[in-house]
This record gives structure tokens, C-alpha cells and sequence, in this order.
């Protein structure tokens, strides 16, 4: 078979991170999380640790370029484009997903499905304040909320103009939604 992809939507501690573990265990994609790449040079001392972690702890995005960048490089290799990908925060901006759609179109590897992974913003809030992730200060999580509403909500209709676009409903236990999540991925994938 040849290598799909597909994107998670989400807002910040809409489950997304844990849901796509799940998801790439079940069904043998490559999990690609761009929060997870930043926070892990951020780990590691690399420039672009130290570049993003100021960025991060306001709550703001880090510029396309460099995630852009990141990306591209990380969808190059052999893992992913053999078994194809979970994109987890990319794209983010109208900008990402215009890059995100020209890598792919250069690759041949095809988008085949966005997920839009649906909680309110009250229920969010709430998930966020509780994980008590060093970036998840009460100011950063607005931020980042706000960031979603006007950068990445945009989002859906270019996924939905595209056919791309599926809503899951977010709210139940972790077990409900994965088993909503798995629904619709075997739809997508026939
Ligand atoms: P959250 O969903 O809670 O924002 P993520 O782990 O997805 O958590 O991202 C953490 C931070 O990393 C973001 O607040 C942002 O600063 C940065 N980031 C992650 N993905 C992107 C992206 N695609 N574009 C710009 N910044 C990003």
C-alpha cells in the first residue's frame, strides 16, 4: 500500500496528542507532532530550542518558516514516507497548510483525511489548567485559544473546501472518542 497521510485538528487539550498515539499505534502511521519536535530541542539546548522556547512560553506560534522548515524535513524521512503520517499541530496557519499541500503534491504522498477532534473552549480550559504543563500559565492558554480561534479555525473550510474534513465529537471518555476517532479513519482509508 502506499503511504497516507492524515491531519488531527484540535484545539490546545482537546485530547489530540493522546488520541493520535493511539491512532499511530493502531494503524501504523508515523506520529508527527510538532509540539513534541519543539519541546524536544527545546530539551535539548539545540538554536532552535532556544529560539522557540521563548516563543512557547507566551503562547505564541513560531514562525511558518521554521516550523515549515522542521516539517519538510521530517516528512522526507524513510519512516514516513513509507507508512505515512499523523500530523499533530500542522498545519496551523493558511500559510502551513499552502506548504503542507505543495510538499505533498512534490512527494505524490496524498492527504487523505482531516480530523477535526471537537471540544468547546469552556471544557478546554479546564483539561489545560489541570495538566499543569509548564507552558499551560492561565495568560498562555488564552493566548493560544485566541491564536486557534484566528489562525486555525480558518483552517477548516480550506480542509472542508478540499473534502478533507471530518468532525469528531471530542467529549466522553478517552476510550469513546478513540473508538469515534477509529470510526472515521476506517471510512477514510475504505
Ligand atoms: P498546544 O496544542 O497546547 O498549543 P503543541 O504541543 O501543539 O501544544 O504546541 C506547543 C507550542 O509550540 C505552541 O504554542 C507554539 O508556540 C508551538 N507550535 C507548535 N506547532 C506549531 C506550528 N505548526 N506553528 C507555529 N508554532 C507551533
Amino acid at each position: 500500500m502506499t503511504s497516507a497521510h492524515l491531519v488531527i485538528l484540535g484545539r490546545q487539550g482537546s485530547g489530540k496528542g493522546t488520541q493520535c498515539e493511539r491512532l499511530v499505534e493502531a494503524y501504523g502511521m508515523i506520529h508527527v507532532s510538532t509540539g513534541v519536535m519543539l519541546r524536544s530541542a527545546v530539551a535539548a539546548g539545540t538554536e532552535l530550542g532556544r529560539e522557540a522556547q521563548a516563543i512557547m512560553d507566551t503562547g505564541n506560534l513560531v514562525p511558518d518558516e521554521v516550523i515549515n522548515g522542521i516539517v519538510a524535513e521530517r516528512l522526507a524521512m524513510p519512516d514516513v514516507v513509507e507508512h505515512g503520517a499523523v500530523l499533530d499541530g500542522f498545519p496551523r496557519t493558511p500559510v502551513q497548510a499552502q506548504v503542507l499541500e505543495d510538499m505533498l503534491d512534490l512527494a505524490g504522498t496524498p492527504l487523505v483525511g482531516a480530523l477535526n477532534l471537537d471540544v468547546p473552549v469552556g471544557v478546554v480550559i479546564h483539561r489545560m489548567l489541570d495538566r499543569g504543563r509548564v507552558d499551560d500559565t492561565e495568560e498562555a492558554i488564552r493566548r493560544r485559544l485566541d491564536l486557534y480561534e484566528s489562525e486555525t479555525e480558518p483552517l477548516l473550510s480550506w480542509f472542508e473546501d478540499r473534502g478533507l474534513l471530518k468532525v469528531v465529537d471530542g467529549l466522553g471518555s478517552e476510550e469513546e472518542v478513540f473508538l469515534r476517532l477509529c470510526t472515521t479513519v476506517d471510512e477514510i482509508l475504505g
